[in-house]
């Protein structure tokens, strides 16, 4: 079954949006540009595309800002590139809706690796994308009910806004229950890598993971003191919150 996947190039520096597009068709996918970040939150409206790599220095709209915007009509999997290299910037970026990022000058196979790594990440199914229905395994714990197989999670009868990195990590915890996972072990799920690999995981990645648990917490409206989901094991990780029978 092959259906065209779709990538948005957002990035005002002709030479590197150039790059980016030829990386992103080799990948497979159909590609569109846009220069500015207007131009990009319209893209990312009317495309819904699968992949955004998003520029972070726009002459128009902060690539911050871009994300947030983009946040509220997409899930697609966002990926700043930056020529900031702070920490800082990064983890604000995670903060607004991003994925996972790249700092320029970067490599065309670093970009591959991580789009492909994303792609095959198990997608929600979509009727208007001809994606096959496959039999829900449903999850369910302390009134939030988790489908994997249609990527949604319901709680009190509303479906939360989660994006793909979100949805994943919240099922990775899910999976294992009580058994607590690092944080090097989820940074290595969001990869799409065996956890028993042992590739190396940066602190930022380590970072990045918990910026996106952040955000997932945010969503749940879970509590850090009293979680019914997400509990820090601190300095180690997270692991699935007990049961209640409330
Ligand atoms: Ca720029």
């Amino acid at each position: 079954m092959s259906e065209a996947r779709v990538g948005l190039v957002i990035e005002d520096d002709q030479d590197i949006r150039e790059l980016v597009r030829v990386v992103l068709s080799q990948a497979g996918f159909d590609v569109h540009v846009a220069s500015t970040g207007s131009a990009g939150v319209t893209s990312a409206r009317e495309l819904n595309p699968d992949v955004i790599t998003l520029d972070l220095g726009l002459p128009d709209i902060d690539g911050f800002e871009v994300a947030r915007q983009i946040r509220k009509s997409s899930d697609a999997y966002i990926i700043m590139l930056t020529a900031r290299a702070e920490e800082l910037d990064t983890l604000m970026g995670l903060e607004a809706g991003g994925d996972d990022y790249l700092t320029k000058p970067f490599r065309p196979r670093e970009l591959r690796a991580r789009v492909e790594a994303m792609m095959r990440r198990p997608r929600a199914s979509s009727e208007s994308k001809g994606v096959p229905e496959e039999v829900d395994p449903e999850v369910s714990h302390n009134g939030l009910a988790v489908s994997a197989g249609s990527r949604t999670a319901v709680l009190n009868g509303k479906e939360l806004k989660l994006t793909r990195t979100e949805f994943d990590l919240l099922l990775a915890l899910l999976e294992t229950g009580r058994i607590v996972r690092t944080k090097a072990d989820l940074a290595r799920r969001l990869r799409n890598e065996p956890y028993d690999v042992g590739s190396y995981v940066s602190d930022a990645d380590e970072r990045a993971v918990e910026v996106h648990m952040g955000n997932l917490r945010k969503k749940l409206g879970d509590s850090i003191q009293a979680p019914r989901w997400l509990e820090t094991v601190r300095g180690v990780g997270y692991r699935l919150a007990p049961s209640s029978n409330n």
